[in-house]
């Protein structure tokens, strides 16, 4: 990112904080590049993590504070994997998670932007979708044979 592009990013994400109370702050860009940085659906200690390589006084309790901040201005997605740990994902397309029980990856795929053709009941309006699919991903899926 180059000087003028990260003033634009930082004044858009400025922008976008500031729609539910929040303010700018370096912690809360960390945390949002390092989703940004590598789409894996990491759960709260992964973010730790590799928001501490960068900025190795981040505490746990701000990174938690962080995410908070923003999946509540909705640049940010929990998404729940059941016994698991809440992950976040920062794709707000409409999108489905296919899990691989047998590596734990999980895959962002698109719905159609008309709205997928799921049954519902008669009447009912649909907010957003939160499709989860398991199953053995193609690396796993090979070595089962
Ligand atoms: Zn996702
Ligand atoms: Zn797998």
């Amino acid at each position: 990112m180059n000087p003028v592009e990260n003033k634009q990013f930082e004044r858009e994400l400025g922008e976008r904080l500031a729609t539910s109370g929040f303010r700018f702050t370096s912690q809360r860009r960390q945390v949002y590049d390092v989703l940004l940085q590598k789409l894996d659906h990491p759960t709260t200690e992964d973010v730790f993590i590799r928001a501490k390589r960068k900025m190795p006084d981040i505490s746990h309790a701000t990174v938690y504070n962080c995410l908070d901040a923003l999946v509540q201005c909705g640049l940010v997605r929990k998404v729940q994997l059941e016994r698991g740990a809440t992950r976040f994902c920062p794709n707000m397309e409409e999108h489905a998670h296919y899990y691989c029980d047998e590596c734990g990856e999980v895959f962002d795929v698109s719905l159609p932007a008309e709205r997928p053709s799921v049954p519902q009941p008669r009447g009912f309006k649909v907010d957003h979708y939160e499709i989860a699919v398991h199953g053995l991903c193609a690396d796993c899926a090979g070595k089962k044979k």
